[in-house]
């Protein structure tokens, strides 16, 4: 037996009933909600307003039915209706965004994976901590400008992958940057990125074991970048600034990629360690999450950022992927987060899936 997450009280509403998978409409719902359904298990999509009319179009992902809130920030005020639905909430990065992190872990309403993790992710210091601890590498923090010697990207609290980020080449550069507001200064790794998309189960008892479950690898992908992606088209870094053109990071797309086979290896260690050290920490971070790195040319991963829960890369293989297809044909993220939650109750272990 694992670590349990939840409370009886808290899933008392699952008793005798197949959970209802449950997500806002956007983001990854539609592969969670065609997952659930591959799974048999009942579905509901939380609209903001009027539910999307493109949901029609989908026929396999469209949820059975919808609860409508006027606002996200109304969601609380939805809680004894979820519970009532049998619902389990599948956080995804646009949910717990538009609610905040901790609105989100003090919903009084099943959710899956520990939403003990949110205040690990939320906030890159702690971040920083767990991963550091866990022994992984990751970029350098620069405490002083005066101890740069490379290339430095600065980012401001909070922009997560966004816009006003900074970027220098070297210490001389760094001199000319005005802030506007509280920043790190990280090591720019040079080499190339990687979003790989691990699940941890504390319920498997087979596969690649860490902890009293496994891990594994459901595929991978690549962010499509605006501006930063087309920029060296434009010429150089000089032309560019005299022509008050500035690199941003918004993501627009994702496109699939495949590591060098004799690098899983690495990966997988990264990964595991990971997960070991979250159980230490706050008793495990379940489900799926995403390692976001750069792999250098000296074959060094350096993790930059992880997300911890389903990423909207994995859109790409809603039927399998070259990593899924190794397991079982046709297996999303989405399917993967639905079995845990039949298995979990199945076993009568859903306390250990759902917090
Ligand atoms: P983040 O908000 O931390 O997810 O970063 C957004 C984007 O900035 C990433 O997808 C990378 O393209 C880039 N990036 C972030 N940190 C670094 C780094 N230390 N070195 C190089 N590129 C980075």
């Amino acid at each position: 037996m694992g670590i349990p997450l939840a409370s009886e009280a808290r899933l008392g509403p699952l008793a005798d009933r197949a959970p209802t998978v449950a997500t806002l409409c956007s983001h990854s719902s539609l592969q969670i909600f065609h997952g659930a359904r591959a799974e048999g298990l009942p579905t509901l999509g939380i609209a903001v307003g009027t539910p999307p009319r493109f949901y029609d179009a989908f026929p396999r992902a469209r949820p059975d039915r919808f609860l409508s809130v006027a606002r996200v920030s109304e969601l609380p005020q939805a809680a004894d209706a979820l519970r009532d639905a049998g619902a389990v909430l599948v956080p995804h990065g646009s949910f717990v965004e538009y609610l905040g992190a901790e609105a989100f872990g003090r919903l009084d309403v099943p959710i899956f994976g520990n939403r003990a993790v949110l205040a690990w992710e939320s906030d890159r210091r702690k971040e920083r901590e767990w991963l550091e601890s866990a022994g992984v590498s990751m970029p350098r923090r620069y405490e002083d400008a005066s101890e740069v010697d490379g290339p430095v990207i600065v980012k401001y609290y909070g922009a997560k992958g966004g816009k006003g980020f900074y970027l220098a080449k070297n210490r001389e550069a760094l001199a000319e940057f005005r802030p506007t507001g509280p920043y790190v200064i990280q090591e720019y790794v040079l080499g190339t990125r990687y979003y790989m998309h691990f699940f941890y189960s504390p319920l498997s008892d087979r596969g690649y074991r860490v902890g009293h479950g496994s891990l594994e690898l459901l595929g991978m992908d690549r962010r499509d970048e605006a501006n930063i992606d087309e920029l060296y088209k434009l010429g150089s870094e000089e032309e560019l600034l005299k022509a008050g053109i500035r690199p941003t990071f918004v993501v627009t797309g994702n496109v699939p990629v495949v590591l060098r086979e004799s690098l899983l290896g690495s990966a997988f260690d990264v990964a595991a360690r990971i997960v070991e050290r979250s159980i230490e920490l706050f008793g495990g971070m379940v489900g799926p999450f995403c390692v976001e790195g750069i792999m250098t040319e000296e074959l060094e991963f350096k993790v930059f950022e992880i997300s911890t829960r389903i990423v909207a890369g994995t859109n790409l293989f809603i039927s399998g992927s070259p990593y899924s297809d190794l397991m079982e044909p046709g297996l999303s993220t989405g399917r993967r987060i639905a079995q845990e939650l039949r298995r979990g109750q199945a076993q009568g272990r859903l306390a250990e899936v759902v917090s």
